[in-house]
C-alpha cells in the first residue's frame, strides 16, 4: 500500500518539544523562531527528515507556518485546514490566529518588541516570502534574521530521519518525446534571449523534467532532491548525492551535464557571486539562502525557465497521458463495478474502499506509485474538501449517501487524476439536482472553445455558472495543471481565479467543479483534458482551441436529473460514454461482468 490510514498527530508531545526549542532559541538569541511545512525545495510534499512542523506541533496537513516566541506559539494555516489543525495540535501549547501569511507578521509584531529578533532557517523559505515578511515586520522594529543552524533540528536530535538517498532511475526518451540535450538547449535559448548567464533550479520536478530522470525521494511525486545549475553555454552541473546513482545513471547523466554533491552547492553559488554576471533565480520558489549567497547585485529575478516548458506536453507525452488513462479508466472501472456490489450491504467503509482502489491499480503491474493520498468521503466526510481518511475517521458508506472518491496514479507513461461521486442507493431530489449542476459546469469546461491568449481565469466562471443561477458555488479552483509521470499540481497555468497564464496547446489541466453541503455530503466530477490546437469551427472565422477529455470513466447516471440538462449537455454526456464504452469495453474485454456494468453504466440519459 502506498497510502496510511494511522493519524499520527499525538498532541501531547508537542509541548516538551516546544519547550526544547524554546533553550535553544534562547541560546541564540532569538526572540521568535518560523517553522514552515516546507524543505529546500518547496514541493507539495517533503521528505520525513523535513517534516519539522508536523514534529513540533502534530499537525500533518500539506501547508502550514508555526511561530514561536519565548512565551506563545501559534499555527498558521489556510481554511483547508482549520479543523484538522485544532484536531491534530494542543491548544494549550498552540493558538490557531487563521489563514494568511498576513496574519504573522500582525501576529510577531503584536508579541514582541522593538528590536526583537525573529530567527528563521535561510533554506526553509523563498527569497520573495522573506522579502515581504521582512518589509511587514521591518516597519515595526523587529528584525529577521537567518540562523546557521535550525534549532529544530537540533531539537529533534538523533531520532530526526535520514534526509532519503533513493535510486534515480533514466526516464526513456520515448517517454520524454525529447533528449535532455535539447531540453537543455530549449533553456539555453531562453537564458540567452533574457540575458541572463545561468539559472539556478531548485525544483525537483523541473531538475527530473530536464535531465529525463525520476526518483522515490517523497511520497506520491517521483522525483529526485537535487538542485542544478544550467548556463547559457556549457555543460550543466547537477548536484545529486551520488548513493543515489548507479554506474548506469551516472554514466548516462555524465553524458550531459558535471555531477557534483549537493553539498558543493555553496562554494558554486560563492563562485559564481565573484563571476559577477547575471544569474537568474526564481524568487518564488527559490531559498533565501541562494538569493543571499548570490547577492542583490548578480540576481535577475525570473520564474524558473523548465516550468513553462514541461508544461507544454509533446506528442509522445501526450500519447503516454491517453494511455495511461485507458489504463487507469479500466482500474476505475472495475473498482465502481465492485462498489456497487460490495456498498450494497451497507458495511463498506472508506478505508475498504481506498485499499481495493490502490489493489486494482496495483493489478494493472504498471501502477508506480498513487499521485496523492486518495479521498475517500461518504456523506458528510465527501464535504471535507481535502479530507483524508484514517483509522479515527473511517465511516461507513451508508445507504442513501453520496461517495466521493478523488484519487490518481502515477504511471510511467504519465499521471492521472480523477473524481467520481457515486450514489449509494437511492439519492435525494436535491443530490441529484446539485449534481447535475456541477455536471452542467463540467461539460461547459468540456466543450469550451476559446481564442487565442485565453486564461485560466477567464473560463472558470464557466464551471460555476450553472451552479450561480441557483445561489450555489465552491470554495477552489476548477483545475490545475499536471505533470507527465511528475506532480499532480502543476503550474504555471490553472483554471481558476489565479489562473492568469493563457492556455496553449498541449497542456493538460484539470476540470473539477464541485458542490459541497457541510455536514452532509460533497460532489466533485473530475476528468483531465488536454488543450487542442487552434482551428475554426465550421462557419467561424477565428482560429479557436478547445479541450480534449483524457479521463475515461463514466460518471453516475443515478445522479443526473435529465430535466435540467440541455439537448447539447445531453449529446455530450452520451458521446462521452460510448466513448467510455467503446475504449474502455476493449481493455476489460473478457471480464464478463465487469463489462456488463460498463455497458449499464454508459447507457444514454
Ligand atoms: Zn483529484
Ligand atoms: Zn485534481
Amino acid at each position: 500500500m502506498f497510502q496510511t490510514f494511522t493519524s499520527v498527530a499525538d498532541p501531547a508531545l508537542a509541548a516538551p518539544r516546544v519547550a526544547k526549542l524554546r533553550d535553544l532559541m534562547a541560546a541564540q538569541n532569538i526572540a521568535a523562531f518560523l517553522v514552515p511545512r516546507a524543505d529546500e525545495h518547496q514541493g507539495e510534499y517533503v521528505p520525513l527528515s523535513a517534516e519539522r512542523l508536523k514534529w513540533l506541533t502534530g499537525f500533518s496537513g500539506s501547508a502550514g507556518l508555526a511561530a514561536v516566541t519565548g512565551r506563545q506559539a501559534a499555527l498558521f494555516v489556510d481554511g483547508r485546514y482549520t479543523i484538522q489543525a485544532a484536531r491534530e495540535c494542543d491548544p494549550a501549547v498552540f493558538e490557531f490566529p487563521g489563514l494568511a501569511r498576513a496574519k504573522l507578521a500582525e501576529w510577531l509584531t503584536a508579541h514582541l518588541g522593538v528590536g526583537a529578533v525573529v530567527g528563521f532557517d535561510p533554506w526553509l523559505h523563498t527569497a520573495g516570502e522573506i522579502k515581504r515578511l521582512a518589509g511587514q515586520i521591518g516597519k515595526k522594529g523587529l528584525l529577521l534574521k537567518p540562523v546557521a543552524r535550525n534549532p529544530v533540528d537540533r531539537a529533534w536530535g538523533r531520532e530526526r530521519p535520514q534526509p532519503p538517498r533513493n535510486p534515480v532511475v533514466l526516464h526513456s526518451v520515448k517517454r520524454a518525446g525529447r533528449t535532455a540535450d535539447k531540453k537543455i538547449a530549449d533553456v539555453q535559448k531562453r537564458l540567452i534571449a533574457d540575458g541572463q548567464d545561468y539559472v539556478v533550479l531548485t525544483l525537483p520536478d523541473s531538475i527530473c523534467w530536464l535531465f529525463n530522470i525520476r526518483g522515490s525521494d517523497i511520497a506520491h511525486n517521483p522525483v529526485v532532491l537535487s538542485f542544478a545549475i544550467v548556463p547559457a553555454k556549457g555543460r550543466p552541473e547537477l548536484f545529486v548525492d551520488s548513493a543515489k546513482l548507479s554506474n548506469e545513471v551516472r554514466h548516462e547523466l555524465e553524458r550531459v551535464a558535471t555531477i557534483s554533491e549537493p553539498g558543493a552547492l555553496g562554494a558554486r553559488v560563492a563562485n559564481l557571486k565573484s563571476e559577477g554576471r547575471p544569474v537568474r533565480l526564481d524568487p518564488e520558489t527559490a531559498p533565501y539562502a541562494l538569493a543571499r549567497g548570490l547577492g542583490p547585485k548578480i540576481v535577475s529575478a525570473g520564474a524558473d525557465p523548465c516550468i513553462g516548458l514541461k508544461a507544454l506536453k509533446n506528442p509522445a507525452e501526450v500519447a503516454g497521458a491517453r494511455k495511461a488513462h485507458i489504463r487507469d479508466g479500466a482500474a476505475m472501472v472495475r473498482f465502481l463495478r465492485w462498489l456497487e456490489g460490495a456498498a450494497g450491504g451497507g458495511r463498506l467503509d472508506e478505508i475498504t474502499a481506498v485499499r481495493k482502489l490502490e489493489e486494482l491499480r496495483t493489478a494493472t503491474r504498471h501502477l508506480r506509485e498513487i499521485s496523492f493520498d486518495t479521498i475517500s468521503g461518504s456523506g458528510p466526510n465527501g464535504a471535507i474538501v481535502h479530507y483524508r481518511v484514517t483509522e479515527a475517521t473511517n465511516r461507513l458508506l451508508g445507504r442513501g449517501e453520496l461517495f466521493l472518491i478523488d484519487s490518481g496514479a502515477q504511471y510511467e507513461d504519465g499521471t492521472t487524476d480523477i473524481t467520481r461521486t457515486v450514489a449509494i442507493g437511492t439519492p435525494s431530489e436535491e443530490m441529484k439536482e446539485r449534481a447535475t449542476l456541477v455536471l452542467k459546469g463540467h461539460i461547459a469546461i468540456a466543450t469550451a472553445r476559446f481564442p487565442k491568449g485565453t486564461r485560466g481565469i477567464d473560463l472558470d466562471p464557466f464551471a460555476r455558472r450553472a451552479l450561480w443561477q441557483h445561489g450555489l458555488d465552491y470554495d477552489h479552483g476548477t483545475g490545475h495543471g499536471i505533470g507527465s509521470y511528475l506532480s499532480v499540481h502543476e503550474g504555471p497555468q490553472s483554471i481558476s481565479r489565479a489562473g492568469m497564464v493563457a492556455l496553449e496547446p498541449g497542456m493538460i489541466c484539470s476540470n473539477e467543479p464541485g458542490y459541497y453541503k457541510a455536514g452532509a455530503y460533497g460532489i466533485r466530477i473530475e476528468n483531465l483534458v488536454l488543450v487542442t490546437g487552434a482551428e475554426i469551427p465550421d462557419g467561424g472565422e477565428r482560429p479557436m482551441m478547445g479541450f480534449e477529455t483524457l479521463t475515461l470513466v463514466p460518471i453516475d447516471r443515478r445522479l443526473i436529473a435529465r430535466s435540467l440538462l440541455t439537448r447539447e449537455e445531453r449529446d455530450w454526456i452520451n458521446a462521452y460514454h460510448a466513448r467510455v464504452r467503446e475504449v474502455i469495453g476493449e481493455e476489460v474485454a473478457g471480464e464478463e461482468d465487469v463489462v456488463k456494468w460498463l455497458h449499464a453504466a454508459t447507457q444514454p440519459v
